[in-house]
């Protein structure tokens, strides 16, 4: 199927969403809750954009629309300014310490919004990624807790979680930077927990902290990793080549 994004042909499937074909495409619409591995979350609303069907426009969040016809898809257009506009500025009030967020109101023209208030001041947009990569990629350790402005992502009772293994997949897919992870190669802090870095035995790198490793081993069945991947994929090309020759 054939649709047109910003008057550029671009080829597709059905049910594949817009934001992708876009991407793929390499047509920029801005985002900051979609990551690849998570799709779907279409919490910020930053990568709206405008799609007229049968001479029908309408503003629609593209990281979830479905391509189901020959569509025509505006990403700048007048409509998709205001909207983005709008967007961003509301989650620069609630996110005001965030650098990323401030640099797309510059770029993408956001009015200023002096007299709403929403929320506390710091980073966080409330996108519940953290969460979902917690929860589908380690061990649920972290919510979204309270409600209305109080509301926050945060460990259960705001003590050093339990069952938190110090992978970090949740600082590394926060869009604004709002989860503090300290890491100096030899100790990991996060989420109130400091957790030890294991080495790799090879090169002495660090690998990732004793829980996390031990966690990954459990879920594969195999013992936890003791080898960084550079050197566990020599030792493979090695072990390759000792039985199938060079
Ligand atoms: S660092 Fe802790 S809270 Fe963050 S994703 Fe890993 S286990 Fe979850």
């Amino acid at each position: 199927m054939i649709i047109t994004i910003d008057g550029v042909a671009c080829e597709c499937e059905k049910g594949e969403f817009l934001l992708q074909v876009a991407r793929r495409n390499g047509i920029v619409i801005p985002s900051l809750c979609h990551h690849d591995s998570l799709p779907g979350q279409a919490s910020c609303r930053v990568c709206v954009v405008e799609v007229v069907e049968q001479g029908r426009s309408r503003i629609v969040a593209s990281c979830v629309f479905p391509v189901e016809s020959e569509i025509q898809v505006f990403t700048n257009s007048e409509k998709v300014k205001a909207q983005r506009g709008m967007v961003l500025a509301l989650l620069h009030k609630r996110a005001p310490d965030s650098e990323t967020i401030a640099w797309m109101c510059r770029q993408y023209g956001a009015p200023e919004l002096a007299r709403v208030s929403v929320g506390k001041a710091d980073k966080c947009i409330l996108c519940g990624l953290c969460v979902r990569a917690c929860a589908e990629l380690s061990v649920g350790a972290i919510s979204t807790v309270n409600r209305g402005v109080t509301k926050q992502i945060a460990t259960p009772y705001h003590e050093p979680s339990t069952v938190c293994v110090g992978c970090g997949s949740c600082a590394r897919v926060c869009p604004t930077g709002a989860i503090q992870l300290e890491d100096d190669g030899v100790r990991r802090s996060i989420w109130g927990r400091t957790f030890q870095l294991v080495r790799c035995e090879r090169c002495g790198e660090p690998i990732g902290t004793r829980e996390e490793l031990e966690l990954a081993a459990q879920k594969a069945g195999t013992e936890p990793d003791t080898l960084c991947q550079a050197c566990r994929k020599q030792q493979m090309a090695r072990v390759l080549a000792d039985t199938f020759g060079d």
